[in-house]
C-alpha cells in the first residue's frame, strides 16, 4: 500500500507565493494512515527519534481520536513539534523497523503536525516554576537553544535566553522559508516556552556585550552556547568575488524578513533571470525555490549523486515539480565573469566514480574533456558552514575542534571553560533540526545534573 501524502498547494499555484505548500491531512487520510501503521510488524520499535518520541504510542492515540493526548505524548520528548512536523528530516521513516514488506513508509512527520496543530487548541503545558533558586544563561535562540531553554525551565531553573537578533527562532526564521515553515507556527512554539517562565533578550551580543565571567558574576551557575553555524560558501572558488554572487543567507535572510509582495518586485540582493546554486544542503534547495518564486530559471549543482542530497524526498520532488533543474555529479570550477565583472556562468566538470582504487573505495573524479558551461547572472553559493565565531571572544581558553566546532565534553557538554557548555550546529561537523535539538536536551540534561550535585 503506498504512503498517504498530505495535501499540498499544486505546483502551478504555489509557485506564484510564499504561503505554506503543506496542507496538512484532513482527518480521514489522518486516520487511514495510523490505521496503517497498526498493521506494522513491530509495532515497539522506536523508530530511531534521536528525541526518543514514542512514536508507536503517539499514532495510537491519533488513531484514537485523541490528538491532545498525542500531543502531550510528543511533548514528553520533543519540545517544537508543530515544528518537527513540517521540517523534520524524519530519520524515523527511514528507520529500517519491520513495517510489512509491502507497505511503503508511514508518514510520520505528517502525523505528527497533524496531532501539533489539532491538539494545540487544547493543550495545557504542566507549569513546573522555579523551584531551585538556580540561574542558566542560554545564548541563541535556534532549535537547539530553546530546547534546551524548555528543559532547564521544566526542571525548575531559572532560565534566560541571550539572542543577537531582534527576533527569535535562529535559522528557524531566517533561514527556513515562509513556504516551508510558516512564521505564526514559529511564534506559537515559542510561545509555549515562554509560558514555561523562560525570559528572553533580544538584540544581546554575547561575547561583545558579555564575557561568561560577567554571567557568572550576575549569578548565573551555567552558560549553555548554541549559536550555530556562518555560511562560508565556497571562498576558494575561483569568480567567487564577483558582482552577482552571493551566500545563501544573504537571500534567505532577505526573503524572510520582506513583505512578500515587496520581495516578489524589487528583490534585494538583485537575482538574474537565469540563477545557478551550489549545494546539496536544505540552503540550497530553499534558495532555488525562492528564486523559482521570483519567476528565475534555476539549476541546482553539486558533485555528489543524487542519493548524497540531505533532502527531504516530498520536498526534493516538489522543487522538481516547480522547475528546479538538478544537475548532480557537477563539480564547478570557476565562476565566470562579462564585460563588468558580473558573473556570467559557471563552469562545471561532469563527475564520476572512478575505479575503487587501493583504497577499496569507489571515488567521484571528473570525467576527462566533460568540462561545460551553465548560463548565470546570479550565483548562490550554498555549500559549507563554519562555526560562528562570536564564542571566540569570549575567552582564548576556549578550544576548537580539527573542524573548527567548539569542542565539548561528550558526556557532560562542557567546554574547555569552566561553567561553560555548548551545543546543537556549533559542536556539530553535519547536523539537522532533530540532531541539534537532540544535542541541546542532552546538554541541559547535563546541566541540570550537575547543578544538582
Ligand atoms: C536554510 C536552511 C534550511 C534548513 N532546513 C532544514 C530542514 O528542513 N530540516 C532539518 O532538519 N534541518 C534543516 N536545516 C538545519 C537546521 O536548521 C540547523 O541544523 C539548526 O537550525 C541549527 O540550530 P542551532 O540552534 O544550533 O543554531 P541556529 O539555528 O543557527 O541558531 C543560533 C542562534 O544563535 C544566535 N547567535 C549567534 N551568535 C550570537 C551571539 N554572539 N550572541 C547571542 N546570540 C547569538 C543566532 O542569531 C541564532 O538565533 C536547515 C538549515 C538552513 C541554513
Amino acid at each position: 500500500m503506498a504512503q498517504i501524502k498530505p495535501n499540498f498547494q499544486p505546483a502551478v499555484k504555489r509557485i506564484k507565493n510564499f504561503q505554506e505548500i503543506a496542507l496538512g491531512f484532513p482527518k480521514k487520510f489522518m486516520v487511514d494512515e495510523a490505521i496503517r501503521y497498526s498493521q506494522c510488524i513491530d509495532l515497539d520499535c522506536d523508530h530511531g527519534c534521536p528525541l526518543g518520541v514514542d512514536i508507536p504510542t503517539f499514532i495510537r492515540m491519533v488513531r484514537e481520536g485523541d490528538s491532545v493526548g498525542a500531543l502531550a505524548k510528543i511533548r514528553e520528548q520533543n519540545d517544537l513539534p508543530a515544528i518537527c512536523g513540517r521540517v523534520c528530516l524524519a530519520p524515523c521513516e527511514k528507520a529500517s523497523c519491520a513495517q510489512a514488506a509491502d507497505q511503503a513508509g508511514v508518514s510520520i512527520r505528517a502525523l505528527e503536525r497533524y496531532a501539533s496543530d489539532h491538539g494545540r487548541a487544547r493543550f495545557a503545558a504542566k507549569k513546573v516554576g522555579i523551584t531551585t533558586g538556580k540561574k542558566v544563561a542560554v545564548i541563541g535562540s535556534g532549535p537547539a537553544g530553546l530546547t534546551a531553554a524548555s528543559r532547564l525551565a521544566k526542571a525548575g531553573l531559572k532560565v534566560t535566553v541571550h539572542e543577537i537578533l531582534p527576533l527569535l527562532g535562529g535559522t528557524l526564521r531566517y533561514g527556513l522559508p515562509e513556504f516551508r515553515l510558516p512564521k505564526n507556527v514559529l511564534d506559537a512554539e515559542i510561545e509555549e516556552i515562554r509560558s514555561l517562565g523562560v525570559e528572553f533578550k533580544t538584540n544581546f551580543s554575547v561575547g561583545q556585550s558579555m564575557k561568561v565571567d560577567q554571567f557568572l558574576r550576575e549569578g548565573y551557575a551555567a552558560v549553555l552556547l548554541t549559536v550555530g553555524k556562518n555560511s562560508l560558501g565556497l571562498l576558494d572558488l575561483p569568480g567567487a568575488d564577483l558582482g552577482g554572487v552571493y551566500y545563501s543567507q544573504e537571500i534567505l535572510l532577505s526573503a524572510n524578513t520582506h513583505f512578500e509582495d515587496q520581495f516578489k518586485k524589487n528583490p534585494s540582493p538583485r537575482i538574474g533571470d537565469k540563477v545557478v546554486v551550489i549545494g546539496s544542503e536544505n540552503a540550497a534547495l530553499d534558495c532555488s525555490r525562492v528564486c523559482l518564486r521570483l519567476g528565475r530559471e534555476v539549476t541546482l549543482i553539486f558533485p555528489g549523486t543524487p542519493e548524497d542530497l540531505k533532502i527531504y524526498s516530498d520536498d526534493l520532488e516538489h522543487a522538481k515539480e516547480e522547475g528546479l533543474k538538478i544537475e548532480a555529479l557537477t563539480k564547478p570550477l570557476s565562476i565566470l565573469a562579462d564585460a563588468k565583472n558580473f558573473a556570467a556562468g559557471v563552469q562545471c566538470v561532469r563527475m564520476d566514480f572512478a575505479d575503487a582504487g587501493e583504497s577499496g573505495k569507489w571515488e567521484l573524479k571528473p570525467v576527462p574533456a566533460s568540462e561545460y558551461l551553465v548560463e548565470a547572472q546570479t550565483v548562490i553559493l550554498a555549500s559549507g558552514f563554519k562555526t560562528n565565531s562570536a564564542p571566540l571572544t569570549l575567552g582564548s581558553q576556549l578550544l576548537l575542534n580539527e573542524n573548527g566546532a567548539i569542542k565539548i565534553h561528550s558526556e557532560t557538554f562542557l567546554t574547555s571553560i569552566p561553567h561553560l557548555y555548548a551545543a546543537g550546529d556549533s559542536v556539530q561537523d553535519a547536523s539537522s533540526l532533530v540532531e541539534v535539538m537532540a544535542s541541546g536536551k542532552k546538554a541541559a540534561a547535563a546541566i541540570i545534573k550537575s547543578l544538582k550535585s
